[in-house]
């Protein structure tokens, strides 16, 4: 059997994450005990979650251990098993390590059938990411013709389909990314109405003003910080948040604060809800089935970015963190 090579958190970032947070490692790949599957990796999903987890603050999920492989939403094929719920050849999804091999004891994977879809798509638009924008834009922001939906990160993995999901409810959709490129992908692809730069628009709450005259009904919040603040303050009565992630805070050392006015909570009647998508796992084959039909009556468009290289995997999740992936980023591990 061949060795794995696998990535460690070396130490825990203070602030930015850096190239040293990272260690590259070759391991010898143990014999199977009984129970467990050997699972020979195909793509990675990087995520914004992992940058909480590598700080020691206990999050909703407990930090990545310093030492330790990093983990991450994976597809791959089982190569050996000795475990009765797969066989070798079986093609797998779950929390993997970031590493071209792991052995697992098969808790929490689930097989997916290949011939569905490309391999990444399961990590992206038929994967937890668009669960998410499914659940947030179905469950909470609720959009309805006639109403305003805000996406930010909006053509993020979760962004791009909670984006086309409120248009194909009937609202008008606005939404903020940060790239030109990005921005008239958003448009012209994903249907946005409209959608601006948030690296070169310095007034948020006047572009707001302008793009959404009629105020916001529905706000999908991925990012935080004074683009949320801006869209707090024009959210109309009744109007509805989910909460999602707030990307833009993720590397701070200090929690940043709410919005000012948080009586506009009571005053306009709010629903302001957190959700964190792995509460709803009952709920996926809903998701499967009504996301699943978008996509193959072509009424859904995704983009994702694909690393080559397990290797490249570190510097690919830096750059998450900045904005320089274009939709789903995925790692092709056997590059
Ligand atoms: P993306 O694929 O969209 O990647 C992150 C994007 O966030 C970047 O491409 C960048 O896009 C944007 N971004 C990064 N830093 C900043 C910043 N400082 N200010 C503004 N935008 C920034 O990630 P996902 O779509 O997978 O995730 C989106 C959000 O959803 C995250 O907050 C994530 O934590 C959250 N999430 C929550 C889940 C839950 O269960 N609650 C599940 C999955 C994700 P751009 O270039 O446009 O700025």
């Amino acid at each position: 059997m061949t060795d794995a090579l696998q990535i460690v958190l070396a130490k825990r970032p203070v602030g930015d994450v850096n190239g040293d947070c990272f260690r590259q490692e070759t391991v010898a790949i143990p014999a199977l005990a009984e129970g467990q599957i050997l699972v020979r990796q195909r793509f990675l999903s990087l995520d914004p979650y992992m940058r909480p987890r590598m700080s020691e603050l206990h999050s909703y999920t407990p930090p990545f251990e310093v030492g330790k492989p990093l983990t991450g939403g994976s597809v791959g094929e089982v190569v050996d098993s000795r475990n009765d719920r797969f066989a070798k050849g079986d093609t797998v999804i779950g929390m993997l390590n970031w590493a071209t091999h792991t052995v697992h004891d098969g808790k929490g994977l689930r097989k997916i059938d290949p011939a569905v879809a490309p391999l990444p798509a399961h990590l992206g638009v038929l994967g937890m990411p668009s669960f998410t924008a499914w659940y947030g834009m179905k469950h909470i922001c609720k959009p309805k013709a006639g109403e305003t939906a805000f996406v930010s990160a909006a053509t993020g993995a979760v962004g791009q389909v909670a984006g086309q999901l409120a248009r194909l409810a009937g609202a008008k959709v606005v939404g903020c990314a940060g790239g030109e490129d990005k921005c008239v992908w958003a448009v012209r692809e994903a249907g946005y109405d409209a959608c601006f730069n948030h690296r070169t628009e310095r007034d948020y709450g006047a572009v707001l003003d302008r793009l959404c005259p009629q105020g916001i009904d529905a706000d999908f919040e991925n990012v935080g910080g004074p683009i949320f603040h801006a869209v707090f303050a024009r959210l109309n009565n009744f109007g509805r948040v989910a909460f999602c992630g707030a990307i833009s805070e993720y590397q701070d050392k200090e929690p940043m604060a709410g919005p000012p006015k948080m009586f506009t909570i009571v005053q306009r009647r709010l629903t302001l809800q957190g959700f964190i998508i792995s509460d709803h796992t009952a709920l996926m084959g809903e998701f499967v089935n009504e996301v699943g039909g978008l996509l193959k009556a072509g009424r859904l468009k995704s983009r994702e970015t694909i690393v080559e290289g397990l290797a490249r995997a570190p510097q690919a999740f830096m750059g998450l963190l900045k904005g320089e992936n274009f939709g789903k980023l995925v790692v092709k591990i056997d590059a």
